[in-house]
């Protein structure tokens, strides 16, 4: 078996090693996304993880962290590549994209990058070109950031292996959604999922926690519950040795994001749950004036759940979302 080297972290077999990959120079120094790379003891698929491609969702970083001190190298089978910050541009401001970037602020959006393009152009660039040498299967871990919460959901992407990976995330992950819309219900193109799934590749993102539960204790629960799913998927995988854990029933679901038409303060309705069954036109939440007057209700657009809100009450503009819907299209058991 030969060593494993991404950007500049070169892992010899059953050894860890960290380093970077390089993205350019930026104002105060190098464009550097930090990775560390588990390469197993025996052969195996190759499995690469990353965390704050949004600046604002630490999750992610936190259950990185956790991955890369828990895997034991030795024995493992296959690879594990871990960038547990992607954007720290971004993450220095706690902000989805890099504040300095004004033309493409979203890092999902972007992919493959382009070598010659703006910053974050780049930055997706230098970071693609690693994960699509090396990555089998890729997995995105992503919250609700600064303005909202997300709940457990994992999104798959068009390669149908990625629907069973999904399903070995284990208990309590037992919602399943078709990959991301745009609100205007054209597949979200430039994604991480979407460019591995053009090559073939299956990826999943899978969101928890943001602003509501953002104090240290809640963040700290939220990145143990994602690292715990990854670890029962590399079980799956036969990358580590172990039982794996089922949820043995999922919900199928196809996303829907909700905008609101009128900015103001936004309350939720008193009845309102997270993945809690809504019919369609059910008052999801309320927009109200400076006065506390109603000008906006946010209704479902389905039968369905809600799996994400803006739980920032403050909405500048309108056309944002405000809420991730989640349309049910079925049950499944395994
Ligand atoms: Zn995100």
């Amino acid at each position: 078996m030969q060593s494993l080297r991404i950007g500049s972290a070169d892992a010899a077999p059953g050894a860890k090693a960290r380093g970077v990959i390089a993205a350019g120079r930026g104002f105060d120094g190098p464009v550097e996304v930090p990775v560390v790379v588990v390469r197993g003891a025996h052969e195996g698929p190759t499995l690469w993880i990353d965390g704050a491609t949004h600046g604002d969702e630490p999750e992610g970083t936190v259950a990185c962290w956790m991955l890369g001190q828990e895997v034991d190298a030795e024995r493992l089978s296959g690879s594990l590549v871990l960038a547990p910050l992607l954007n720290v541009a971004a993450a220095k401001h706690s902000a989805r994209g890099d504040p300095l970037d004004r033309v493409n602020h979203d890092l999902n959006r972007i992919y493959p990058g382009k070598p010659n393009g703006r910053g974050t152009e780049r930055l997706a660039w230098a970071y693609h070109e690693q994960l699509s040498a090396h990555a089998d299967i890729v997995l995105s871990l992503h919250s609700g950031g600064t303005v909202g919460y997300m709940s457990r959901v994992i999104y798959h992407n068009d390669v149908p292996a990625s629907l069973d990976l999904a399903k070995a995330f284990g208990p309590g992950w037992d919602l399943i959604v078709e990959p991301a819309y745009s609100p205007d219900r054209r597949p979200a193109t430039g994604t991480i999922e979407a460019v591995a799934g053009a090559r073939g590749k299956p990826a999943l993102v899978i969101e928890l926690g943001g602003l509501c539960e953002s104090a240290p204790p809640r963040l700290r629960e939220n990145a143990r519950h994602l690292a715990d799913g990854c670890l029962n998927l590399m079980r799956h995988l036969k990358m580590l040795p172990g039982r794996v854990e089922r949820n043995g029933r999922w919900k199928l679901g196809r996303e829907w994001l909700v905008q609101n038409n009128a900015g103001g303060f936004w309350l939720p309705d008193p009845a309102f749950g997270f993945r809690k069954p809504v019919a369609a036109g059910t008052v999801l939440a309320r927009i109200h004036d400076l006065y506390g007057d109603v000008v906006e209700e946010v209704k479902a657009p389905h039968d369905g759940e809600t799996i994400g809100m803006r739980t920032n009450p403050y909405v500048g503009l309108p056309g944002e979302y405000c809420v991730y819907f989640a349309e049910i299209l079925g049950e499944v058991t395994a």
